[in-house]
Formats: C-alpha cells, structure tokens, sequence
C-alpha cells in the first residue's frame, strides 16, 4: 500500500490537468506557487460541486421525511472538542525519514502499527533502510484564537468534523421541529484537518467539505438501522451519481480500525486509479457523544418517548461522505479516453454535469447567430447552457466533450426553414434531428 502514494498514477495527473485547462479546479493561491493541499474550485468545479451536494441534500431531507437540514458554525465552544475526545484523541501517527525527510502516516505502511519495527522499514522515497523514526503522536485540529488578545482560554478550533455540532443542537431541532426517533440531521459544510501527508489531488486536503449525516434511534434498533443505511448509501453512489458498480465496495472496519466512540464501522470504498480507497464512512457511534455532552456540558440530553412514557439517550447510525472525494469518484468514473475519436471525454450522468447543453450556430451568417440565441433564452430558466460560435463546430464539439456536456445543439441553415436543429450525443456521437420546440424536454427526460 505504501509505494502507491508517491506514484501519482498517470490517470490522475491527467486528470489533474484537465481539470485545470477547463476550469474545473485548481490548486490554492497559483500565482504564489501554490499552497498545499488546499484546492479552488472554477466555475465549471463549482457547479459540479453544487449538483453533486443537491442530489444528496434532496436525498436526505426532501426524501426523507424524518430527516431535517442544519448549518452550524465551524467555531464552536472548545470544549466540545474535549467531550467529542478530538482534544486527546484526533491524532496520527507521523513517521519521519532521517535520509531524505519525507514524511508517513505510520499507519500507511500496516494497519496494526505496533507490530512493525521501523528499523527494519525502508524508506519508500530514498530506499534506505533504519532511517525511520518511531511514529510520534500528532493532533489534526487547526488551533485558533478568539478576540484580539492571544492568551490561554482564547483558543477555538475550527472544526475537524460537522458532526459535533449537530449533536450539540439535536435536541433544539428535535423539539422545534417535533421529530419523533427515529430521526435525522444532516449537514454540508467545510471542515480543516492538519493532515501529514496531503496527497492525490483532492483526495486528501487539509479544507475539504462533508455531507453528514446523524440519525437518531432507538438503543436496540441500532443493527437494524446500520443494515438500512448501508443499503441505501450504496444505492446514492449507484443510482444517483452512476458510478460503475464493479468499483465500489464495502469494508468493514477490524478491531485496530475501530474509532474511539464506535461500535460498528463500514466504509464505501472507491477504486481509484491510486487504489480502493475510502469515500464515506457509515458508523454505528451508540450514545457515545451525548452521553459525553451531557457530562461535559452538564445538560440533559436524553430523549421523551412520550407513547411509551420513557426516557432513553438515542443511539446515533452516521453517514459521513466527503463532497470533494465524492466530486473525485465521479471524475474519476467518467474520465474515458475515446481513442477511436482522438477525443478525452468526461463521461458525466446529465444530471451531475456543469452544462447541460452547448448552442452552436453552425456559421456566425445568415441569421443562424440569432436563432441560436432564441434558443439560448428559451433554455437558460430551466437548466445552464453556454453558447459557442468560435472554431470549427467539431473543435467546439470537443472542448464540451472533456467539460462533460452532454448535448450539442447545432443551429445550420436547413433550421431557419423548418425549425429544427441536430442534437449531438457526448458519447455516441450519434446526431438526431429534433424539433426546437422539443429540445428542453429531450434534455430533461435524460436528467
Ligand atoms: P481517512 O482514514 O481517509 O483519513 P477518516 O476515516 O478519518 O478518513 P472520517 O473521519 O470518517 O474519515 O471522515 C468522513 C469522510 O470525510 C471521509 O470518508 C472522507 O470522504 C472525508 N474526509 C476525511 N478527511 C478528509 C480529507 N483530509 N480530505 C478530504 N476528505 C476527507
């Protein structure tokens, strides 16, 4: 596992770079040479970003009608950083090369660290061996200070994970909005970890957005519960964002793997061309964290079940994704090189691309410009359209090929006449002619 991690795969590099020519991301503060593991998202990144965390917000709170949406601060108190044991506990073990500095998660070289003995470990930059420190203990939260004065009871952190603040506002959601358990939170927000080795792209980064969410049930039901969300998660990846079934996978996490506060945990693993790794993690967290904001916090927190007249503090089944691992699945997904056609396409569901359909008239003359624009006002409401006139209609073709667009609408002379245009295919390349007045609903029945 640990030489993959300095081998950018060549798949990633190029995707890497398409996504820089085509304003899709590109790494922090370029013009400073960049700053590390820290990604910005262009305006096709953007959009991509938006339709991916849609799906998923209208997944969990339009969908679901027990499920509700919060957006809670990335500052909180400190000490519910203590409570959440992020203070003692949110640590990774670092590795550093005496030779050539490079830097590890221990846990990258086995899963059970303490039966390695790094004097025996190789270094997988330089290739020399007994240069290997021992794993020293380092916490990933970003530390900060409130107000103007830098004194010791000033401290914040910003968040490594938006769960806490769901469940330090769980019972002023459930009792505005009179949720009965079993029931769910769910969050979109940024969140900051210090991370050691910040590698693969956006895989890895020290900002990075989740999309979590907490259900709240019943102690006991807890299995069951686990089993339904495991179930419907991978169904989101499948049905919602089309990823190839063949790639994704579950792993349960062993005895070593264990989170502090879990009793059960699975991850949605994605085969990326670095390797099957994690993209979101469904937890079984039982009361774990309530129980220790009541204790920290001095507040009650449990639950009145009032039908069955008792008191109990829920158990917790989360479902923790990564929106920008989430955005690299599905690049990675629809990365296809035709070489057949000579062309790079990003093979996109309709639903998750950035731009629906290009407009083309086919010369810039004769009044196809103007028909193209009607068309252009009539689409723009309903869903993004970009109009392009520049180049040869294949070289404009292309560029939308490898920005994911799944449609081509091209406005020639015969369109003028009887008010028809081609619309191009992305993947077959196939071109059907369809009425103007048809053209919204193709594209739509395809999202
Ligand atoms: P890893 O083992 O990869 O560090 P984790 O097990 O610590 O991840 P969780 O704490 O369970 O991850 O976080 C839930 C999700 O948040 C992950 O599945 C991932 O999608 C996302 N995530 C976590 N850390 C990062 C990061 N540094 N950059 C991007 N996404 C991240």
């Amino acid at each position: 596992m640990s030489l993959f991690i300095l081998n950018m795969d060549k798949t990633i590099e190029k995707i890497v770079s398409l996504c820089k020519r085509r304003g899709i991301i590109f790494q922090s503060s370029d013009i400073y040479g960049g700053f590390s593991a820290v990604y910005d998202y262009g305006p096709l990144g953007i959009e991509l970003k938006n339709n991916i965390s849609q799906l998923w917000w209208k997944e969990m709170t339009q969908v679901h009608e027990n499920i509700v949406g919060l957006d809670s601060g990335i500052l909180m108190h400190p000490k519910i950083w203590e409570a959440s044991g992020h203070v003692d506990a949110f640590n990774d073990p670092l590795v550093d090369c005496k030779q050539c500095k490079a830097r590890y998660r221990a846990d990258e070289f086995a899963e059970d660290v303490s039966s390695l003995n790094w004097e025996e470990i190789q270094c997988p930059k330089c290739g020399t061996t007994g240069n290997l420190t021992e794993p020293r203990q380092f916490n990933l939260m970003f530390k900060t200070h409130v107000g103007p004065v830098e004194e010791t009871g000033t401290e914040a952190y910003l968040r490594p994970e938006t769960a806490q603040g769901i469940y330090v506002n769980y019972q002023l959601v459930q009792g505005a909005m009179r949720m009965k358990v079993p029931f769910g939170i769910a969050q979109i927000g940024k969140a900051f970890r210090n991370e050691i080795v910040a590698r693969n792209f956006i895989f890895r980064t020290r900002e990075f957005e989740q999309m979590e969410m907490q259900y709240f049930v019943k102690p006991g039901s807890d299995d069951d519960s686990m089993q339904e969300w495991k179930e419907k998660r991978l169904r989101f990846y499948q049905e919602q964002l089309g990823i190839n079934q063949s790639k994704i996978r579950f792993h349960e996490h062993g005895e070593n793997e264990l989170a502090h506060y879990a009793k059960e945990a699975w991850d949605i693993e994605y085969e990326f061309p670095f390797g099957w790794s994690e993209i979101e993690g469904i937890h079984n967290r039982t009361d774990f964290d309530l129980r220790r904001h009541e204790e920290f916090s001095g507040k009650n927190l449990s639950y009145f079940d009032q039908p069955n007249n008792e008191r109990f503090l829920p158990y917790i089944i989360e479902t923790s994704a990564g929106l920008n691992r989430m955005l690299l699945t599905v690049l990675a997904d629809a990365y296809w090189e035709d070489e057949e056609n000579n062309r790079v396409v990003l093979k996109l569901h309709p639903r998750l691309a950035p731009i629906k359909a290009v407009v083309c008239p086919l010369v810039k003359k004769d009044g196809l410009p103007e028909k193209a624009r009607q068309i252009m006002d009539m689409l723009k409401p309903h869903f993004k359209v970009l109009y392009d006139q520049q180049g040869s209609i294949g070289k404009r073709y292309y560029r939308q090929d490898e920005a994911g667009t799944p449609f081509g609408i091209t406005v020639d002379h015969q369109s003028i006449e009887d008010n028809t245009v081609t619309l191009r295919h992305r993947d077959t390349m196939v071109q059907d002619r369809v009425s103007i007045d048809q053209i919204q609903s193709a594209i739509q029945d395809k999202m």
